[in-house]
């Protein structure tokens, strides 16, 4: 479904990416994970257009998308939550869906016209799959940190993607939450057939819900494949897990 080939990004003579593959198949959730600067965002802006490669290539679904703007990436099918929450604050929960799947449908939110009369259904069944039915009617900003988290996930859904990137999903959340947030990955990749790429520091997490893990150090990928073989791959021991 997506594969990226030897991508590397610079930001004033910093290799943030430097030579990065990965790739991901239908229907997987796949982790990326390394320490903090390994270029894991920096990949992910990549991917979904906020940043354009200095070399390298990108295929979405046998298409090249490589350096195409965010709008277009976007349209074909690939949605993105950001590792800080990216929601309306003075909308309601419910609102603040609607306007993504009003976006996504090309409408644009008029203030002044009923607007509020479209996608209701397509809007309640975001709420319903990710949790938030009861909470529809609340101002997004009052939300917990948690249930913001879910919003973001939750507007994502509303441009109907096929590959669902989360940047720090469970960053700042209770455990209570994290777990609540893990199965609701997993039930979106099982219910809705999304493919998800995600990277995430808790380890546990990582291990627990992933196909496949693609280990990157210093803006490289070190590694990709199954939890068992990341796990047991020396150099990751070595360089990111700790050889006990
Ligand atoms: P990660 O998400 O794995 O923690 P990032 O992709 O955010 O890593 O960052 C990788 C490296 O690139 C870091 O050293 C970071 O400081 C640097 N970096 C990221 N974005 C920029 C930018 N816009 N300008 C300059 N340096 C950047
Ligand atoms: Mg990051």
């Amino acid at each position: 479904m997506l594969r990226v080939e030897n991508v590397s990004k610079q930001f004033d003579g910093f290799k943030a990416v430097n030579g990065a593959n990965l790739s991901v198949e239908k229907g997987e959730i796949v982790a990326v994970i390394g320490p903090n600067g390994a270029g894991k965002t920096t990949l992910f802006n990549l991917i979904s257009g906020q940043l354009k490669p200095d070399s390298g290539k990108i295929t979405f679904l046998g298409e090249e998308i490589t350096a195409l703007p965010p709008h277009r990436i976007c349209k074909k099918g690939i949605a993105r939550s950001f590792q800080i929450a990216n929601i309306f604050h003075r909308l309601t929960v419910f609102r603040n869906i609607q306007v993504a799947v009003l976006s996504q449908k090309n409408r644009n939110l008029n203030l002044t016209s009923p607007s509020d009369r479209f996608f209701i259904e397509e809007t309640r069944a975001i709420l319903e799959s990710v949790g938030l039915a009861d909470k529809h009617g609340e101002i997004a900003g009052a939300l917990s940190h948690g249930d913001r988290r879910v919003l973001e996930i939750a507007i994502a859904l509303g441009n109907e993607p096929r590959l669902l990137i989360l940047d720090e999903p469970t960053a700042g959340m209770s455990p209570e939450e994290t777990a609540g947030t893990i199965a609701l990955i997993k039930r979106l990749a099982e219910t809705r057939g999304l493919t998800i790429l995600f990277c995430e520091h808790d380890m546990d997490v990582v291990f627990g819900v992933s196909h496949e893990i693609m280990v990157m150090e210093q803006g490289r990928t070190l590694i990709q494949g199954t939890p068992e073989a990341v796990k047991n791959d020396p150099d990751v021991q070595r360089a990111y897990l700790g050889t006990e």
